[in-house]
C-alpha cells in the first residue's frame, strides 16, 4: 500500500546524517530538533502553536483533556473511521455520540450532526476521511449556534485545504478550537515511528495542554492537573523535518496517481470513483476509496490478493457495532451509509511513489475482473 523505502533513499542523506547527531549529541529526548519541528510545522499550517505529543491517538485524547468536561458529556464523532476517536472519548468517561456518513465524501454528515445535539453535546470531532476535508463551515457554524468545541482528526488529512464560501482558504486542523494529527510512518507526513502532535490557535488551550502533556506540570514536580507523558521524540523530529518541506509535492504526487486511476477506472460501472468537494486543495489522497456497487467487494479482494496487489479495507465494521462501542442507543436505520460503506470500500496502493505503470497494471486487472464477471 506504501512505498517507505524508495521514499526514504531520497531523504537518506539528510535523515542519516541528523540522525547520528542525536545519537552523538545524546539529546533524545527533546532535543533541538522537537522544537525546531515545532515552529516548522507552526509555518507551514500557519497556525499559533503546534504541541507534538507520542503519536495520534494520544493527541487526541490530550485535546479532550484539555477542554474540562465531565463525565457524560456527549462528543459527536464520525461511525466510519477508525476507533481512535471513539475510544479516547470512551477512556475518558465522556459519551460517544456516534453519527453516520455522507455517501460521497464519506464524512460526518452535518445534517445528522444537527439531529444528534442535546443539551449535554460539548464538542464535536470531525475527522477529515481518507484525506478529504470534511465541510468546515457547516461544522464551525453548527458548533457556534450551540457552544460546541471542534477538534479536527487531521491525521489522514495534512496539508488539505478546506475554502469558505467567502473564498477563505485554510489548512484542515487549523480551523476548529484544535486540530490533531498523527506521524504513524505511513500517513501522508510519517516518521519512522510513532508521533503525534495538536494544534491551535487558542494561547489558553495550548498552554493547558503543555501541561497536560508533561504530566500536568506547568512547573517542574508541581503537579496542578491530571496530566499524560507524550512526547515526540529527538529521532522522530528530525525525520519529521526531512519529510516537511516535501509534504506539498508528496501530496501532488498522491493527487496525480488519484487523477490516473480515476481515469482507468471512472468508465466502469461496478464501482464508484472518489468525488472530490471543493478545489483540488481539498482532498490530499491519504487512501485511494473505491466503492463497489455490485456486490463483488469481497470477491475483488480476493481476486487482488490472489494477484497479490496491495488493497486495504477501511473500515470493515463500522463503530456502533464494534463489540467495545455497542450501546442501545444506536439504531441501525440510522447508520445507512456506514454500514453501506462498510461493505462496498477498498482502497488501492496510494502513496508518493506510485508510477504510471503500476496504477495501469492494477487497473487494468480491477476492469479485467469485471469483465470477466459479466461473462
Ligand atoms: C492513524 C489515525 C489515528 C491514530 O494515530 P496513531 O498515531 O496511530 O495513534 C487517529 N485517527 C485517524 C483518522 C487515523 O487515521
Amino acid at each position: 500500500m506504501v512505498d517507505l523505502q524508495t521514499q526514504y533513499e531520497f531523504i537518506k542523506n539528510k535523515v542519516d546524517a541528523s540522525v547520528l547527531k542525536v545519537f552523538q549529541k545524546g539529546t533524545f529526548i527533546n532535543g533541538p530538533s522537537v522544537s525546531q519541528f515545532q515552529s516548522n510545522l507552526e509555518s507551514y499550517l500557519n497556525v499559533k502553536h503546534v504541541i507534538p505529543c507520542a503519536n495520534g491517538t494520544d493527541a487526541l485524547q490530550i485535546a479532550l483533556m484539555s477542554l474540562d468536561l465531565k463525565p457524560g458529556d456527549e462528543i459527536i464523532t464520525s461511525d466510519f473511521t477508525f476507533a481512535a476517536c471513539v475510544e479516547v472519548i470512551a477512556l475518558l468517561k465522556l459519551n460517544p455520540v456516534l453519527v453516520d456518513v455522507d455517501l460521497e465524501t464519506f464524512n460526518i454528515d452535518c445534517n445528522k450532526v444537527i439531529k444528534a445535539i442535546t443539551p449535554n453535546t460539548k464538542a464535536i470531532i470531525p475527522v477529515h476521511l481518507f484525506g478529504q476535508v470534511a465541510n468546515m463551515e457547516e461544522i464551525m457554524n453548527l458548533a457556534k449556534a450551540n457552544n460546541l468545541f471542534v477538534i479536527e482528526d487531521n491525521a489522514q488529512g495534512m496539508g488539505s485545504v478546506f475554502e469558505f464560501s467567502n473564498n477563505n482558504k485554510i489548512k484542515s486542523g487549523t480551523i476548529g478550537d484544535l486540530g490533531t494529527t498523527s506521524f504513524f510512518p505511513s500517513k501522508n507526513l510519517g516518521c519512522y515511528g510513532d508521533g503525534g502532535a495538536i494544534f491551535t490557535n487558542n494561547d489558553d488551550l495550548a498552554y493547558i495542554i503543555r501541561g497536560i502533556v508533561n504530566h500536568g506540570m506547568y512547573k517542574r514536580y508541581h503537579h496542578d492537573v491530571v496530566g499524560v507523558n507524550s512526547r515526540l521524540d529527538s529521532i522522530q523530529a528530525v525525520v519529521l523535518n526531512a519529510k516537511l518541506p516535501l509534504l506539498d509535492f508528496y501530496n501532488e504526487r498522491r493527487k496525480e496517481a488519484a487523477l490516473l486511476y480515476t481515469s482507468r477506472l471512472e468508465s466502469n460501472e461496478c464501482l464508484i470513483t472518489p468525488n472530490v468537494k471543493g478545489d483540488s486543495q481539498s482532498h490530499v489522497f491519504h487512501q485511494y476509496t473505491l466503492r463497489i456497487i455490485n456486490g463483488m467487494r469481497d470477491a475483488l479482494a480476493k481476486y487482488l490478493s490472489d494477484l497479490k496487489i496491495p488493497f486495504g479495507i477501511y473500515y470493515p465494521i463500522p463503530l456502533h457495532r464494534q463489540k467495545a462501542y455497542l450501546d442501545k442507543r444506536y439504531d441501525e436505520k440510522d447508520f445507512k451509509i456506514s454500514n453501506l460503506m462498510s461493505e462496498q470500500v477498498i482502497s488501492l496502493p496510494m502513496h508518493s511513489e506510485l508510477d504510471e505503470d503500476q496504477i495501469d497494471f492494477i487497473c487494468e486487472k480491477i476492469n479485467e475482473f469485471f469483465k470477466d464477471q459479466e461473462n
